[in-house]
């Protein structure tokens, strides 16, 4: 692959990259970065997105414009009462139940029409679209404006290669249990799941078939894939992904990292629920490396029972901890629990963030020595990018095999030892209990030379990703190819090819 810098003079048009993110945090902040890394590479950008969606991420949005780089942020109305969805039910952490869950991604499919009409009208004419692997009728629309059509995931390599391979070989054909261990099938290395771990797709439930069909032939039908990942992380995986998926992989990640500014990453997704200044003078007081940090994502929801257990585990660790516990996991059960005692005996060395975290700004401070995290990719990759070693407790989608990334290929994580899923599925069990929790957390930040080496790995990857990032580094570059092959006029046959 060749690197080439454009430069466009005023006069000539840049070329026009038209992005419609998934209407869920975990996509939709990834893609967000992604826009501003391709908008500051060169680009004008057109971002596709709803009212709901514009407001929370308005920071990012006022900082993108105030910067200068050729961004447009375009908000459609996305009809919630014709869905049989509430009102302003714009985003999959406000679906109010499992069923309805459904209607919302079928829903998706409504936007093609209004946006296929806006975009004909654009000057400059898109040369390209980049949208979420959700949004499978963005192919057609791609189709009818004959220009080609990316999928974007913020999921790496590994976890889509063993997704892809899982499938392909037929694994679920022969295996009966839903929790029997097996190798996954096509890889270098041992790496063991469980169906109930590792589904075959994203959309297996049953009812999801359709929806999955049309999300499969879209993937087929892509001119390219788009990941939020870098080589010197997983170029293996990299490369194998893109043998079995037979086109190019974009590998230009991690997105978030183009963002130099903190005070702009602290608002990143949505205002957050603590003042930055409180936040980081807590953190400053604090040893380096001496704080875990525990937030498990915009999705996950933790039970009562769970959530306790996670309270007394983080207090009998003795480790200082800042513990993100989200609004609406605050149960009257929960809410009795931490004031009747939990908050004032651990006051003096733990912050509790109740509502949304400025998650980069923690986990960029020197003081954090540890991330307790779901292993959503964007959690995960952050945890990567900013050196901070990972304590690992997944609870459904992707997470299983990120954590298979972090414990098994990366080693820069202990695992906190759940086995099986946590969520859309109807448990009672704890799943890992307070005793878990303590251990999991000692053995990373007690120190010794099983912690010492996965902290030193998981600093040299973290150097890595942030050489991927600069200029001349390997993510910095395939952005340069990437639009220079997609700027029509500029495409040449070997940089596109697998
Ligand atoms: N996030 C955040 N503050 C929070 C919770 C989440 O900034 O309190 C961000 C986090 O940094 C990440 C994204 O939301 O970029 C969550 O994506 P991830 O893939 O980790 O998990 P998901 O929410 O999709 O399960």
């Amino acid at each position: 692959m060749t690197s080439q810098i454009i430069i466009h003079s005023s006069n000539e048009p840049k070329p026009h990259f038209v992005l419609v993110p998934m209407m869920a945090q975990g996509h939709m902040i990834p893609m967000l970065d992604f826009a501003v890394f391709l908008a500051h590479h060169g680009s004008l950008v057109t971002v596709i997105t709803t009212p709901l969606n514009a407001s929370r991420n308005r920071a990012t949005i006022n900082s993108a414009r105030d910067s200068g780089i050729s961004i447009r942020f375009v908000e459609l109305a996305f009809p919630c009462k014709e869905l049989g969805l509430p009102e302003g039910c714009e985003n999959i952490d406000i679906v109010p139940s499992a069923e309805l869950m459904k209607n919302f991604f079928e829903g998706l499919s409504l936007l093609a029409e209004p946006v296929e009409k806006y975009l004909r009208e654009q000057e400059p004419y898109p040369n390209c679209m980049v949208t979420d692997f959700c949004h499978h009728w963005t192919q057609k629309v791609a189709d009818n404006l004959q220009i080609p059509r990316l999928t974007f995931f913020s999921i790496c390599c590994f976890t889509l290669l063993c997704t892809h391979n899982i499938s392909h070989y037929k694994v679920y054909d022969r295996i009966t249990d839903e929790h029997e261990p097996f190798d996954v099938p096509g890889l270098s290395q041992k790496i063991v799941v469980t169906k109930d771990q590792a589904p075959a797709g994203f959309f297996v439930e049953p009812g999801w078939e359709e929806f999955a069909k049309k999300v499969e032939k879209a993937e087929l039908a892509a001119d390219g894939i788009v990941v939020n990942t870098f080589n010197d992380l997983e170029l293996q995986h990299i490369k194998n992904y893109q043998i079995a998926m037979g086109k190019k992989v974009w590998a230009v990640g991690p997105f978030f990292l183009h963002n130099k500014n903190l005070s702009n990453m602290s608002m990143r997704g949505n205002k957050a629920s603590i003042d930055i200044n409180k936040c980081l003078t807590w953190l400053d007081s604090k040893e380096p490396r001496s704080v875990v940090y525990v937030n498990f994502g915009s999705l996950t929801f933790v039970e009562a029972r769970r959530l306790i257990e996670i309270g007394l585990g983080l207090e009998s660790s003795n480790h200082p901890f800042i513990w993100v516990i989200k609004e609406h996991e605050i149960s009257p059960e929960v809410e009795g629990w931490l004031s009747e005692g939990f908050e004032e005996r651990v006051k003096s060395r733990s912050l509790l963030i109740k509502g949304w975290a400025p998650q980069v700004l923690i986990l960029s401070h020197p003081a954090v020595g540890g991330f307790m995290t779901h292993c959503g990719w964007n959690s995960t990759l952050e945890g990567i990018s900013t050196g901070v070693p990972m304590i690992t407790w997944p609870h459904f989608a992707d997470q299983f095999l990120n954590e298979r990334m972090v414990v098994d290929v990366l080693k820069i994580g202990v695992s906190v030892g759940v086995k099986k899923r946590g969520m859309w599925v109807d448990s009672k069990e704890v799943l890992a209990n307070r005793e878990d929790v303590r251990k999991a957390v000692k053995r990373l930040m007690d120190g010794g030379e099983a912690a010492e080496g996965i902290r030193q790995r998981a600093t040299e990857v973290g150097r890595k990703a942030r050489d991927a990032m600069k200029e001349g580094g390997s993510s910095y570059d395939s952005m340069t190819s990437f639009i220079h092959y997609f700027s029509v006029e500029g495409r040449t046959d070997d940089e596109g090819q697998v």
